[in-house]
């Protein structure tokens, strides 16, 4: 191992990534995250959706007749939530690969046509302390991060997570919109006036998340909030 350990961070999470060399999510192929094959089975999103109504719209804006003034003026959705990225995206959360982070912007980024949303700043969908505690980081932020660098973004974490909530996935339809009524704030020297903010995100499935933390941001005085999510459905 060529890294002094003092550079390793102890948490644990870069030490499974010396330890381990990269595989592939899907079929364990050693040399990178993808390896061709799987790669070629990512699901790219071909036409967008509106957040809203979920209906086909064009580079996935939201309709004139679904905007609201609190709500998400648009959505772009790289992938489906299936196949290579599901397992991706697995890894991140459940088992803490960080670093596969990269690999999953260079995804998100392959279609993404950088002047669609005039965009002044990224903000990350937050976790609740507690769980971000337990992962280690926030994926969202992750991402941020890691697309600020590719999109030439500068990131604001301004976003919180105030109640612990159960996860969507584990929820009906109805529960999941009363589930994360007021569970985000925007902290309130956020000075984003007229901003627009692209709003990250790795996996959204019914897009509430995205449209209640659209409402805190809008609340501070943003201008337009477009969702940025890695994975839909
Ligand atoms: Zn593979
Ligand atoms: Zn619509």
């Amino acid at each position: 191992m060529s890294l002094p350990w003092h550079v390793v961070r102890l948490s644990g999470l870069y030490v499974l990534d010396l330890l381990f060399p990269r595989r592939c999510v899907s079929c364990g192929k050693v040399g990178g995250y993808f390896c061709q094959s799987c790669y070629k089975k990512i699901e790219f999103v071909g036409r967008q959706i509106c957040p809203v109504c979920a209906k086909p719209s064009i580079d996935g804006f939201a309709h004139p007749r679904c905007r609201t003034s609190f709500g998400l003026g648009g959505m772009y959705a790289a992938c489906h939530y299936k196949g290579p990225i599901k397992d991706a995206i697995h890894l991140l959360k459940y088992r803490f690969v960080s670093d596969i982070v990269d690999s999953l912007t260079d995804v998100y980024i392959k279609y993404y046509p950088k002047n669609l949303y005039k965009l002044d700043y990224l903000v990350p969908v937050p976790l609740h302390k507690k769980r971000e505690k337990e992962r280690g980081f926030n994926q969202s932020l992750l991402l941020a991060k890691s697309l600020s660098k590719k999109l030439n973004l500068p990131v604001l974490d301004i976003l919180i997570r105030t109640r612990y909530t159960k996860p969507q996935v584990d929820l009906a339809g109805k529960d999941r919109r009363t589930n994360l009524q007021n569970v985000f704030s925007c902290v309130t020297n956020a000075d984003i006036k007229e901003k627009s903010i692209g709003l990250v995100d790795d996996v959204a499935t019914t897009r509430t998340t995205l449209m209640e933390c659209a409402k805190e941001l809008k609340k501070q005085g943003a201008e337009s909030v477009f969702g940025l999510v890695l994975a839909h459905g």
